[in-house]
């Protein structure tokens, strides 16, 4: 991977930047298995040719480095502790932050955005503990719990003083229980989500489908119903004929706005984007229409 350094920064903080490959080959960590199956594969083939700036990596940084500060190791617990187990040909595998041994609570430190707390946008984190009880169970530990601490990076006491669906402190624990039918439901995500990864192995980078609506972290657009001279709306829906219909019941002055959606992550989140046709047919051209 390319690293630049367009903001000249120091020297210290671009060595601080890892350009590793994430996985060693016939691997795939539990985080990777939470994205899509394009993307795992682009970024693996194009690897060399990837770029990324300092400046977009410094969270990543952060995240480390509270990783370092965090991890304390109890007398049950172990931290920092890579662990594996093959589903066919390829190793699934995972570091976990912490696991208490004696209450088989599995611990992972985050920084988050207050954005993710307020929608309750926890999916992924979900998965990811739940890809960590199923490698712990596979080789033999008992997991009950799996917490997530998140440090919110961009929390603001006067926002959370005015906003009551704010989260109160700038520290917010998710966490859930883990039960064996949880369990059986992720076993059948890992082995499907594995076999796909092989086949798709096998095709051209075009042929490979394009990560899911949810992979994509995708918003769909929307339909604004508006009246003349105000400025929110009156509706939003997701309907077009619905919001037409509103606009026609409601008369005179009112109007249907589109909204349209994005690929949140093809736009700004995913390095591999120039490889991938999704993004060159369906998510660049968009991006060239809005902007014309
Ligand atoms: S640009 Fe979008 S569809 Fe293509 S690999 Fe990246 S996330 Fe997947």
């Amino acid at each position: 991977m390319i690293i630049t350094n367009k903001l000249k920064l120091p020297e210290g903080l671009v060595k601080a930047v890892s350009a590793e490959r994430h996985n060693q080959p016939g691997c795939i960590s539990a985080t990777t298995l939470l994205q899509g199956i394009k993307q795992i594969i682009l970024t693996d083939r194009h690897w060399e040719h990837l770029e990324d700036d300092v400046s977009d990596r410094v969270w990543a940084i952060w995240g480390t480095a509270v990783h370092s500060l965090l991890e304390q190791e109890g007398e049950h617990d172990f931290t920092e502790q890579e662990i594996s187990y093959p589903v066919g040909d390829i190793t699934v595998t995972g570091r976990i932050d912490n696991y208490d041994m004696q209450n088989g609570i599995i611990c992972d430190y985050k920084t988050a955005s207050v954005w993710k707390v307020k929608v309750g946008d926890f999916g992924d984190w979900y998965k990811q503990g739940m890809i960590y009880a199923w490698l712990l169970a596979k080789n033999g530990f008992t997991v009950t719990k799996c917490r997530f601490i998140t440090l919110l990076k961009d929390h603001s006491k006067s926002e959370a003083a005015r906003d009551r669906q704010y989260p109160v402190n700038p520290v917010f624990v998710y966490e859930f229980d883990v039960t064996f039918v949880n369990l059986i439901k992720i076993d059948t995500f890992i082995r499907n989500k594995v076999r796909e990864y092989v086949r798709c192995q096998e095709l051209g980078d075009n042929d490979i489908p394009p990560c899911t609506p949810d992979e994509r972290w995708d918003k769909p657009t929307k339909y604004a119903v508006k009246k003349d001279g105000r400025k929110t709306a009156v509706r939003v829906l997701d309907d077009k004929e619905a919001a037409e219909a509103m606009a026609a019941e409601l008369g005179k002055g009112h109007s249907v706005e589109i909204r349209p959606g994005e690929s949140t992550k093809c736009q700004s989140y995913c390095l591999c984007c120039g490889f991938c046709n999704y993004y060159q047919d369906c998510v660049k051209v968009q991006d060239i229409k809005a902007a014309a």
